[in-house]
């Protein structure tokens, strides 16, 4: 997949401390295999390409992030870029009812979506009211009242049929009385007319689509457009149809226009390839993904999030801004002074460390949502805050003489220090144990192998 491929690079890359340009071209043709089995379109594959190369060539050093670390920051900011930067959230019109459009291919997901995007509006405290305006299928309509009941939302139908007890539903007849035919966009207009009578602050449309693009359906969905004038007209399009996505795309943009996109089916193998050929070939911002066939298998779209999952990192760019704002610049510009001076990294600098790990204490919880990062949260599992209370402790203890050359702590220095700060030796031995640890680690850093994150290695 996708991320087991940029994953393998990444991995490549952290082997390494200084990226070369070779190195970085190497990375570049990684990705863009990658991105291509993925499914993303060739000619977004290029520019991403290009992008993301032109960036780390010329990307400031960063003292907290090793180069590794840079281009992952780089590909992650490009991935957000093109899937359109912010969340977007629907545009509301000023004047309700707000018009929703549907459109997208047979088999989208369009009647699926319809229902999970009222359901979703419902529960934000708003009235919405379905408009079953697909009269293509003889099922189209049936299929949105199911939907539309286990929403709990009411639906605006041409074919209202005889319920149980004989009676014909009251929008039903209206629009018989006045179509006579069914017509799918005296129907839209219809069920806007009716949600502006009643007073329903959403009407979403839902719409036909043909397995192929054709233009007579193209035809009927932007006749349904000028009648109904929606405030918002979302294109439904199936994650998993991989390179068609484009062409697909590309013809809904022509032929009715769209301000949105929702991406269904993202609950399969579909890794965001169609994401990223969507968003970055009609500019249009995705607004929401459709994750099974569930009603609340359904998601508000966050760029962000989805380019991590591209990335497959969880929120792993998260945890390492997160360890840069933690890790005070001017301390490391200090730190990485002293290493190259060949000065030894000493305990209070540990002590330091310890303290800034306890800053990072939403560190815990974020950890919980990374997949695969099992080491590094039994790490943090582990990290007893009450511990750095404990290591302070110890460290005051010492003299100033102990505290530079730890080498000088022997078995009576050790009890005394153990006495002072009220723990034990073994305390006192485990700490300097970890304490080397780290003194080792700093020195692999000042060679540029990373950033070290207190007692867990390198991120
Ligand atoms: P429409 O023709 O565009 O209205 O598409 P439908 O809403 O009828 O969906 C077509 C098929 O895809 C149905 O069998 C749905 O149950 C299924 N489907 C729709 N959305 C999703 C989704 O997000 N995940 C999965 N796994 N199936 C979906
Ligand atoms: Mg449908």
């Amino acid at each position: 997949t996708l991320s087991d491929r940029l994953s393998a690079t990444f991995k490549n890359l952290r082997s390494k401390g200084r990226l070369s340009e070779a190195d970085i071209d190497a990375t570049i043709r990684e990705i863009r295999r990658a991105l291509l089995d993925a499914d993303v379109a060739v000619p977004v594959v290029r520019e991403f390409a290009g992008t993301v190369r032109e960036r780390a060539l010329s990307a400031e050093v960063s003292q907290a992030l090793n180069p590794a670390q840079q281009v992952v920051s780089i590909v992650h900011e490009e991935l957000i870029a093109i899937l359109g930067g912010q969340q977007r959230p629907l545009h509301l019109a000023k004047n309700p009812p707000t018009v929703v459009l549907l459109a997208g291919l047979q088999g989208a997901g369009k009647t699926t979506l319809a229902g999970k995007l009222a359901r979703h509006l419902r529960e934000e405290g708003h009235t919405p009211l379905l408009v079953a305006a697909d009269l293509q299928r003889p099922n189209a309509v049936t299929q949105l009242q199911v939907v539309g009941e286990r929403a709990g939302v009411p639906v605006f139908a041409p074919h209202p049929g005889a319920s149980d007890d004989g009676t014909v539903p009251e929008e039903g007849r209206r629009w018989w009385e006045r179509s006579k035919k069914a017509d799918p966009v005296a129907v839209a207009r219809d069920g806007v007319e009716e949600a502006r009578a009643k007073q329903y602050d959403v009407v979403i449309v839902d719409t036909a689509g043909r397995l192929g693009v054709d233009a007579e359906m193209m035809q009927q969905a932007a006749d349904i457009r000028d009648a109904v004038h929606p405030d918002e007209t979302l294109f439904v399009v199936d994650a998993m149809i991989g390179q068609d996505a484009v062409t697909t795309a590309q013809a809904f943009s022509d032929g009715v226009g769209f301000t949105g996109v929702v991406l269904s089916k993202l609950d399969g193998d579909a890794r965001g390839g169609a994401a990223l050929s969507v968003a970055s070939v009609t500019g249009r911002p995705i607004l929401y993904a459709s994750t099974g066939e569930k009603l609340t298998d359904f998601e508000v779209f966050h760029p962000d999030r989805m380019a991590s999952r591209i990335l497959d990192m969880g929120d792993v760019m998260t945890l390492i801004e997160q360890a840069q704002k933690a890790w005070d610049a001017e301390q490391a510009e200090q730190m990485a002074g002293k290493l190259a001076a060949g000065e030894d990294f000493t305990l209070e600098d540990f002590l330091v460390q310890m303290q800034q790990l306890r800053q990072m204490g939403s560190m815990k919880k974020m950890l919980g949502m990374l997949p695969g990062m099992g080491q590094m949260r039994d790490a943090i599992e582990n990290f007893d805050e009450r511990e750095v209370d404990r290591i302070e402790a110890i460290v005051r203890s010492m003299t100033p003489t102990e505290r530079r050359t730890p080498k000088i702590i022997n078995g009576s220095r050790r009890a005394r220090i153990a006495r002072g700060s009220g723990t034990t030796t073994t305390e006192v031995n485990q700490l300097l144990e970890r304490f080397a640890g780290a003194q080792k680690m700093m020195k692999q850093m000042a060679k540029g192998a990373g950033m070290p994150v207190p007692g867990m290695g390198n991120l």
